[in-house]
């Protein structure tokens, strides 16, 4: 262990985790477990109006399926809990109270139907309103009543705010270890609220604090959260505390790299933006997820990985420790990652062809199972075996090898017209006759018998293969014939020969 490296993933349950989201917890959880360091798990929730009955439960639930493990959060406990902000309410005033007392900070008692006018004005003339060193000098706050008043309108229980006190033309300098220096003029930066007068820390106030306290050396995150930076180095400045480390991970951008990847473009797009699926509480409308949609979590996972980091060779696929193994910040891009939906199914295979067939045997058990499908193990072992290679999913077994469990229901109308002929059906009643006497019914011993047989009758392999294809399949699709026959026995074999001759023959005299 070294106790020394100490990050967090910190989010807000505002709605369900993004993609982005998981990517960047599992950054931190990489940096933390090559480090040998700890990973932390904290609940932003101290802006209530945004909160989202089941956000909490859902971003853990969604961690937990990616492996994504914390040494201290919430449910695990830890040195530092409570791991909820809103459960560390009664902490923040007293640093709120410290910035005041030093002159860092100051009330602010504009209403916000005030500021609303403020910002409308400014409109007008094509202008912001900003909370300023220029404008906070003509507003109702601390620094321009006296002291006496500010008294008597606290005890009055009068609302306000306290807003940092951004210092006057100077420049604020940061180090990010993925973008290098950054340095910004306090002009272009607002006095932001930390703390109300109902008791509530912001964001800010409370993300600084807590990182402080929960003893953070790396603040790996968003590139959206690099505008709060200059903020977050000057509260640190004005604590008297030392800032840790901060890492602002590029953005990921929709498949056509036009912009970032939002929450809204999910389904919209063709393909989830959230690992599982998200019932909206208020609306009631799903958002699809990757672990619904049949994605592997580890192919989920290192699929993310790759977007944004470069391990610096060809190697594609890593599991979890490969990953920690070769992580490193230093090798996270600055420009923004283009998602690929391809690439992502392209991963999930890959994932599909490594699993055993048993393992995959027992997924497609089970998703048989809610089709109403009974199907023997051995058999499912081999159905896998024979179609792995052509599908991205467990569920696209289904799709591929449906007559490995039913009989053909219909038959193809351009086949039938391209493949059966008027002599068809006297040549397939004699191969049923012929397999009838092939006792072991394995592929080598049917491929044997079907073969001397043409050969004895003079018959050509494509025209009867395609004939009985028709019959066993329905379509022109699937593996090896004999392959087919030998899984679904030659009782079923016969059978569909059988019926099948006779539906063609009604289905061409119906048509
Ligand atoms: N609560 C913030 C979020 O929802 C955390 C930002 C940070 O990591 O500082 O993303």
């Amino acid at each position: 262990m070294n106790p020394k490296i100490r990050v967090r993933f910190a989010p807000s349950p505002t709605g369900p985790l993004h993609i982005g989201g998981v990517r960047t917890a599992l950054y931190n959880f990489l940096f933390a477990r090559k480090h040998g360091g700890t990973m932390i798990l904290r609940i932003e929730d101290t802006d209530q109006g945004r909160f989202v009955p089941g956000a909490e439960e859902y971003i853990i639930s969604s961690l937990a399926w990616c492996g994504i493990h914390f040494d201290e959060s919430i449910s695990v406990g830890g040195p530092h809990a409570p791991y909820r902000q809103s459960d560390r309410k009664p902490l923040y005033k007293q640093y709120s109270d410290l910035l005041l007392n030093a002159g860092h900070a100051y009330y602010a008692f504009d209403t916000p139907e005030e500021l609303e006018m403020l910002r409308k004005e400014a409109e007008e003339s094509k202008q912001t309103f900003t909370y300023n060193a220029v404008t906070r000098k003509k507003l109702r706050n601390s620094l321009t009543m006296n002291p006496q008043e500010v008294e008597k309108m606290i005890g009055e229980g009068i609302p306000f705010v306290v807003r940092f006190l951004i210092p006057e033309n100077t420049e604020v300098v940061m180090e990010d270890i993925i973008r290098g220096k950054v340095v910004v003029k306090t002009e272009t930066l607002d006095d932001k609220v930390l703390y109300k007068s109902d008791g509530m820390p912001t964001y800010h106030l409370a993300n600084i604090v807590d990182d402080h306290l929960m003893e953070i050396s790396h603040v790996i995150r968003g590139e959206e959260w690099l505008p709060s930076l200059p903020l977050h180095i000057l509260l640190y400045q004005a604590f008297g505390w030392e800032a840790p480390q901060f890492a602002h991970l590029p953005l990921l951008l929709k498949p056509d790299g036009n912009g970032k990847l939002s929450k809204r473009d999910g389904d919209r797009l063709g393909f989830p933006v959230f690992p599982l699926q998200w019932v909206d509480p208020k609306t009631g409308e799903t958002s699809s997820g990757y672990r619904e949609s049949g994605y592997f979590p580890d192919a989920f996972v290192n699929m993310l990985a790759l977007l944004g980091w470069n391990p610096g060779t060809e190697q594609e696929l890593f599991n979890m420790e490969e990953l920690i193994t070769a992580f490193s910040l230093e090798r996270v891009g600055k420009a923004g990652s283009k998602f690929d939906p391809e690439k992502t199914k392209w991963f999930n295979h890959q994932y599909l062809l490594r699993k055993s067939d048993e393992e995959l045997a027992l997924s497609l058990k089970t998703l048989l199972a809610d089709k109403g499908i009974e199907a023997e193990l051995k058999q499912l072992t081999k159905v896998v075996a024979l179609l792995k290679d052509r599908v991205n999913f467990v569920h696209e077994i289904w799709n591929e090898g449906q007559f490995f469990f039913e009989a053909p229901l219909t038959y193809d109308e351009q086949v039938i017209k391209k493949r059966w002929k008027d002599d068809s059906p006297a040549i397939m009643q004699s191969l049923a006759l012929m397999l009838q006497d092939v006792h072991d019914f394995n592929p080598e011993s049917i491929d044997a018998a079907i073969k001397q047989w043409l050969e004895v009758n003079g018959f050509g392999m494509g025209a009867v293969m395609n004939a009985l294809r028709l019959l066993l399949v329905g379509a022109a699709k699937g593996p090896h014939l004999a392959d087919i026959m030998s899984v679904i026995g030659k009782e079923e074999s016969l059978r569909r020969i059988k019926n099948g001759i006779e539906a063609i023959n009604n289905q061409q005299i119906n048509s």
